[in-house]
């Protein structure tokens, strides 16, 4: 037979069943062959002591009484008999497998895998194994219609048909060599039925290595090429008045965050399309990147718009932007303006009036119309899905591309997560920020912290108070919130202000408390999650968090970066009796880091990688075998390698890895 076989012509499988395999990917031979198992059982024998209800594991014992069959008719029986193992006594009881009673003999050890019932101190047998087999056997991903032992089978009947000699090695010698990888035929052997433990681990890290590897490739090529076709356009901008303009804000820039700012610029004057994410932990100051950026467009003649997640930040940022730019025309488009507000916003933002522009949602809508686009701009990208950013790009010619986040993505993973782009990271606070102390307290303990918070009230101090989150339920969390906001009122008087701000107000409303808590007419404010990212009041220092265990570790940090953003001594207040392991260490991680980047890790230890930063928007691959997090060495070595290859892709043996990587098809 062939590799390239039809699946449905191997010995034990019809035109049916091969239906079944195509479900999995597997049409022919070869792809049986590199359907690798995604974990193993594990077969080696376990003290009773050590098992927990429920567990699935081997069992090794002496048999201490004859094998008993019980029939119940209708084809029904139950095998049963006792081991001993230390000085535990053991039931095992097999159903409808009678025939395994030859297996078990009188005083002689045996090893049953099975599933172990804690109260009845009885193992419920799956599985007698053979001394032969001891080790591990492969568990397989799979669909309807297909069981383990089929699959396994198959693969036995494609290793008989001895196509495997016909696989080809697709690493070249001096990788091999270098890292010491197992061939590729060998490992295939060693992935499906290890003959041992360290095989199984060289086959895996060979099997890994080849994986990642070409996904390196890939996305390289695909930087290449758009390196080459995208000729973006070249927005030529008077770099004098740039520089006044920045000479005339309040601060001088961090050199982070210049060094940043140069990056895009030399991004925008050049004719190369900028793709760029810029990273920069929560008050590491991005918009005043952001908005010299879009400064630069407008100065060379062109639109630039900046999109934001929610409301109150595309306000906040549309203000703060007209006070920058006084002399700008600068417009705000959100979901609830007036019909013949947004009409005049249209019009204008059709005609070249409006030179920049802030928006939500609102901005990728139909009938929003740019004269002439120069410059997107994302906030907390990983908030918007890939189609939601390209539509935005598509209201433009081509137009430079800028995304920002504050959950910081370790810098290997986001290369490796957004390929295609480039990335600026601003990795200094600016001057004179301090740490912000964090304490973790429990709900017993709110009668201090309040008595803490109203001294800290008469100091001048601004307060925020996140209500408790109700998963799913908007209408919880207003709840929630109101309450919040009533005991409050009650505890503190009438010598102190509190406003309530959530998702349901209209925007006026929102805006209007915004505004007075950033002039400091309110002392406190108490609200929602929908102040969690962006928002922007230095003068608030302290946050207390309700039920801070209902939140996970980003939104955590993004939510204390609400405090800590001018030069006072700003606090956060975690209040938690969390009921669950992770519940309290992230509690624990909370306090003992600021670092937004260590949190990201730690999340990604947590969480594991798909689950956050929206990485599983991003156009992500799955891998069969990697995985991103805890492969994260191999993955750095494999986007050397990559790199290597692409510097001098005329070299024959890398000619033939660009062939290859080629044949494993593109994705999207
Ligand atoms: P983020 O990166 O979280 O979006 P912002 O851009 O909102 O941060 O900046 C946080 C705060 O720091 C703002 O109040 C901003 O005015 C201030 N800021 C930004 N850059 C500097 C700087 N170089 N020096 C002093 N303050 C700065
Ligand atoms: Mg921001």
């Amino acid at each position: 037979m062939k590799l390239t076989d039809s699946i449905q012509y191997l010995k034990g499988v019809g035109p049916k069943s091969a239906e079944n395999f195509e479900k999995l990917g597997i049409s022919n031979l070869q792809d049986l062959l590199l359907y690798f198992p995604f974990r193993y059982e594990d077969f080696a024998g376990r003290s009773v002591f050590e098992l927990m209800d429920g567990e699935k594991a081997t069992v090794i014992g002496e048999v201490v009484t004859p094998a008993n069959v019980q029939y119940f008719g209708r084809g029904r029986n139950r095998l049963s008999f006792k081991i001993k193992q230390e000085e535990a006594v053991i039931s095992v009881t097999f159903f409808n497998q009678p025939y395994l009673a030859d297996k078990v003999e009188l005083g002689k050890e045996i090893a049953v895998f099975g599933k172990w019932e804690q109260a009845k101190q009885a193992l419920l047998g799956m599985k007698i194994i053979a001394q032969a087999d001891d080790g591990f056997s492969p568990v397989y991903h799979l669909k309807e219609g297909m069981k383990q032992a089929t699959l396994v089978k198959a693969i036995q009947a494609a290793f008989d048909a001895e196509v495997l000699s016909d696989v080809e090695e697709n690493l070249p010698d001096y990788l091999l060599e270098k890292y010491r990888l197992m061939p590729r035929q060998e490992a295939i052997v060693a992935m499906h039925f290890p003959k041992d433990m360290e095989a199984h681990k060289q086959a895996l890290r060979r099997v890994k290595f080849e994986e990642l590897f070409y996904f390196q490739m890939k996305l390289q090529a695909l930087k290449n090429k758009e390196k080459a076709a995208r000729f973006g356009r070249k927005i030529s901008f008077d770099a004098l008045a740039l520089q006044e303009k920045q000479d005339s804000l309040p601060f001088e820039l961090t050199a982070a965050q210049q060094k940043a700012l140069d990056e895009i610029l030399s991004d925008m004057k050049s004719d190369y399309h900028m793709n760029r994410l810029l990273q920069g932990d929560v008050g590491s100051g991005k918009t005043v990147v952001a908005s010299l950026s879009m400064y630069a467009t407008v100065l060379s003649g062109l639109q630039s718009a900046l999109m934001v997640p929610t409301e109150i930040l595309a306000r906040q940022h549309a203000a703060s932007l007209q006070s920058t730019f006084p002399e700008l025309k600068i417009a705000l488009l959100v979901s609830g303006l007036k019909v013949a507000e947004r009409k005049e916003i249209l019009k204008e933002l059709k005609s070249g009036a409006i030179q920049m522009i802030v928006g939500t949602h609102a901005l990728i809508q139909e009938g929003v119309e740019f004269h002439d686009l120069g410059l997107v701009i994302t906030d907390e990208q990983h908030r918007f899905g890939v189609k939601q950013r390209k539509t935005l790009r598509e209201k433009g010619q081509n137009p430079d591309v800028l995304m920002m986040t504050a959950t910081p993505i370790p810098r290997t993973l986001a290369i490796t997560a957004f390929g295609d782009m480039d990335v600026s990271i601003i990795d200094e606070l600016p001057q004179g920020r301090q740490a912000i102390t964090t304490r973790w307290v429990k709900h017993e303990q709110m009668p201090e912290v309040l008595k803490w918070i109203a001294e800290e009230l008469t100091k001048k101090a601004q307060v925020y108070f996140i209500s408790p989150l109700i998963e799913e339920s908007e209408a919880l969390d207003l709840k929630n919130a109101e309450a919040l906001y009533s005991e409050l009122t009650a505890y503190f008087g009438s010598q102190v202000e509190i406003g309530l701000l959530h998702g349901r107000m209209k925007n006026e409303e929102k805006d209007a408390i915004m505004q007075d808590f950033k002039s400091a007419k309110l002392d406190v404010l108490v609200s929602t999650t929908v102040i969690e990212v962006g928002v922007d009041v230095p003068n608030a220092t302290v946050m207390v968090i309700m039920d801070a265990d209902r939140f996970g570790l980003s939104q955590l940090h993004q939510l204390r970066g609400r405090v800590g953003r001018g030069t006072k001594k700003s606090y956060a207040i975690l209040v938690a009796n969390p009921k669950s392991e992770s519940g309290k260490k992230r509690m624990e991680i909370m306090c003992k880091t600021q670092n937004g980047f260590i949190l990201a890790e730690e999340d990604l230890k947590m969480r594991g990688s798909g689950e956050i930063f929206g990485l599983r928007q991003s156009g992500m691959p799955e891998f069969l075998v990697a995985d991103l997090v805890n492969d994260y060495n191999i993955l750095e070595v494999a986007r050397q390698e990559a790199l290597e290859v692409f510097k001098r892709p005329d070299e024959p043996v890398h000619r033939w890895l660009i062939q290859q990587s080629q044949v494993e098809g593109e994705f999207d």
